[in-house]
Formats: C-alpha cells, sequence, structure tokens
C-alpha cells in the first residue's frame, strides 16, 4: 500500500506519536485505564467550556453514527417529537435514524447551499407545540457548510425545547462554548477535530437533560444512560472498550492541548482551508459553498471544466501522497478536500502545486 496524507474528514492523518500510542495492549478493568477514560470524560467537558456541576461527558464504542443514534434512541421518548434541520446527507442521515427508530418527528429541508432560516425554525416551533427537541447538525461535512448553532440555540432555547447537536466534523476544530449555545446533547468522534483513530464517539450532554432518559432507549447496546451510569463511577465501559483507541485519543487531546487548545487549532484549520480555496481559486476550482458559509474543516469543488475526470485527478495526486475524497452531490459534479488533521501550510502548499502541475498539463493537451 502506497503511504500518503489524508485529506478526508476523518479518518483523518495522525501524528507518529498518536498512532504509537497504539503498540501496547491494556487492561479495561484495571485502575490505569480507567484513569485515562475519566481524564478524557474531564477534558472534553473543559474543551466544550462547561462546568462539572452542569455537564457530563459519556464515551460510546462504534463510529460518530452509532453515537447519534444511540443519542435519539436515548433522548426522545415515546411522547416526544423531533424537529430535524437538514441541509446535507448527515441531516437525512439523522431523519433515516429517526424513522428506524420509529420516533416522531417533522422536518425542515433547507438547500444544500444554505443555511436553515431562524425564521422557518421560529414558524416550526409556533405551528406545532408538541415538538420536544430539535436535531441538527453544525457542520455538514457533506458540502463544509457551516450551520448558525447559536441563533438556533437561541430560538430553540426561547421555546424551552431540548437541542442535539451532531458536531462530529467540527468539535475540536471550531471554538464552541456548550452551555452559551443551549446545547444538551452534543456529539462527535474520536477521528475528527481531536485528531484520534476511528472506533468511538463522545456526547457532551447536560446532566439534567440525560437523568431524564432513563429507561427510555428501545436498544441495549447504544442505550447512553445506561451506559453513562456504569461510566461516571469510575471510568469503567459497560462493554469492551477500544482500548487502543482510546489511548491514542488521550494522547490527541494531550496534543491539541499543546497546539494552544481549540482557538489555536482552529486558526491553523482556518488559515489552510483560506489557502486552499484562494490557491485553486486561481487555478479554476470554484467552491459550492460562499465563502461566509463556509466552514474550516472541508471545502466542496465543481469540477472545473466539462470533461473533467475525478477518477484520473484522483489518482494522479495519490500518486504524489495525498488522498483526496468525491462529492457527494448528486445535482452537481463536485469533489472534496479536507483540511483537517496533522495537515499544515506545507502540505496544503505541495497539494497546490500537484493540482497546478496537473492543470498545466492538461491545458496543453487541450
Ligand atoms: C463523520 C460524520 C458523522 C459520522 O459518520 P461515521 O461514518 O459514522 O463516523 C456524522 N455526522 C457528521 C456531520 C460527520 O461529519
Amino acid at each position: 500500500m502506497s503511504n500518503y496524507k489524508l485529506l478526508t474528514p476523518g479518518p483523518l492523518t495522525t501524528t507518529e506519536a498518536v498512532k504509537r500510542e497504539m503498540l501496547k495492549d491494556r487492561c479495561t478493568w484495571d485502575d490505569d485505564y480507567k484513569n485515562v477514560t475519566q481524564v478524557i470524560r474531564k477534558q472534553l467537558l473543559k474543551l466544550a467550556k462547561v462546568d462539572e456541576a452542569d455537564y457530563t461527558t459519556v464515551l460510546m464504542q462504534g463510529s460518530g453514527s452509532f453515537v447519534v443514534e444511540s443519542v435519539l434512541t436515548t433522548a426522545i421518548g415515546e411522547n416526544d417529537k423531533v424537529l430535524i434541520l437538514t441541509n446535507g446527507a448527515y441531516g437525512e442521515r439523522i431523519v433515516e435514524m429517526a424513522k428506524a427508530l420509529k420516533l416522531q418527528h417533522v422536518v425542515y429541508s433547507a438547500p444544500y447551499d444554505e443555511q436553515p432560516s431562524l425564521l422557518e425554525v421560529q414558524s416550526f416551533l409556533k405551528r406545532d407545540r408538541s415538538i420536544t427537541h430539535v436535531a441538527l447538525v453544525h457542520c455538514e461535512t457533506t458540502t463544509g457548510i457551516l450551520n448558525p448553532i447559536k441563533e438556533i440555540g437561541e430560538v430553540v432555547h426561547s421555546f424551552n425545547k431540548t437541542f442535539i447537536v451532531d458536531a462530529m466534523s467540527s468539535f475540536g476544530g471550531v471554538p464552541m462554548d456548550l452551555s452559551s449555545l443551549h446545547i444538551d446533547f452534543c456529539i462527535s468522534s474520536a477521528n475528527k477535530c481531536i485528531q484520534g483513530v476511528p472506533g468511538f464517539g463522545f456526547v457532551i450532554a447536560n446532566t439534567r437533560a440525560l437523568e431524564k432518559c432513563k429507561g427510555q432507549a428501545r436498544s441495549v447496546a447504544l442505550d447512553l444512560h445506561s451506559q453513562w451510569e456504569v461510566m461516571k463511577q469510575d471510568g469503567k465501559w459497560r462493554f469492551t472498550s477500544p482500548t487502543h483507541v482510546v489511548a491514542a485519543f488521550a494522547k490527541a487531546l494531550e496534543e491539541l492541548n499543546e497546539e494552544g487548545g481549540i482557538h489555536a487549532r482552529y486558526k491553523r484549520y482556518a488559515y489552510n482551508n483560506q489557502l486552499l480555496r484562494s490557491r485553486l481559486s486561481v487555478l479554476g476550482f470554484k467552491a459550492y459553498i460562499s465563502e461566509e458559509l463556509q466552514s474550516p474543516i472541508i471545502t466542496t469543488f465543481l469540477f472545473p471544466y466539462k470533461e473533467f475526470s475525478f477518477e484520473h485527478f484522483y489518482q494522479e495526486i495519490k500518486n504524489a501522497g495525498f488522498v483526496i475524497y468525491p462529492g457527494k452531490l448528486t445535482d452537481v459534479d463536485t469533489f472534496r478536500i479536507g483540511n483537517i488533521g496533522d495537515i499544515h501550510e506545507e502540505d496544503i502548499l505541495a497539494l497546490c502545486e500537484i493540482i497546478e502541475n496537473y492543470m498545466v498539463v492538461k491545458n496543453n493537451e487541450n
């Protein structure tokens, strides 16, 4: 297998030190290991800028989607109803889960290149008094659009509803103060902006909101409340925990701290994203999402000309040492480049040079 750096939004490029942590086997019921889990739980609260008196962290085995499903089945009871806001595939996945779980739900779909309108959200909540929860994705990784969680959180709070945010691809890379955002359940995973490897996700939950969920889940393995009841005691995971992944994650958190915290990481991501967008724009690549709505996580680019072959482009870039991502839109031809992970200015510059050379060769052919 060739060696390349990932320019994908998770799994992503991790540091050597994070990978090295996985060379040791750890015992799940030993105090040292349980303590690693407890330290992680505390540090995540700090990153979310919330108080231990009001919020708690639950780690859950599986990829990010498992954790989203765990929150939905645990937090939304039989007599509840969730308003789901969508403008991309991950929002639509929440709808798919709501259907499978037979949750009462309503959907407000905005176009993929637009944020949901606050007035629409307000009117949904005014019209339908039976809505108890609102769920949305923060950074829609489908396109790279960033949704206005602060403004939506204010609306949700003014109606006194429970607020669920899929912050999978943004938590750790975009500064967030959960309590002032009125988020009750904030979901993310190990292999995104904290820059760990895949294997588990986490929920930063308002403790009072989580306490109310006892016995509500229609699942054993994905019962977030039961997982919390075991984990909060001494850091023991309910079922087999992904020990290597947890150790790598603890290291990744240390490195996030050393980098200067979420603000410093956000600055690196935003700078690299800006650099990528501006360099590629000179080469004729237009971004799908307008600059004001663009997240610093991942960018969707339109094909630069009609005969553009993504497969060929992808292969050439891969041969030169980087892996990029196909598009996820059905109506326009696009591809995506992520810039989260252990990716620095020199990587972006190297990538841009590879793409520049590709375009020079293509222009000479035409
Ligand atoms: C990555 C991601 C998920 C989870 O995807 P998995 O493949 O299950 O890890 C969910 N929501 C968003 C916005 C994501 O970026």
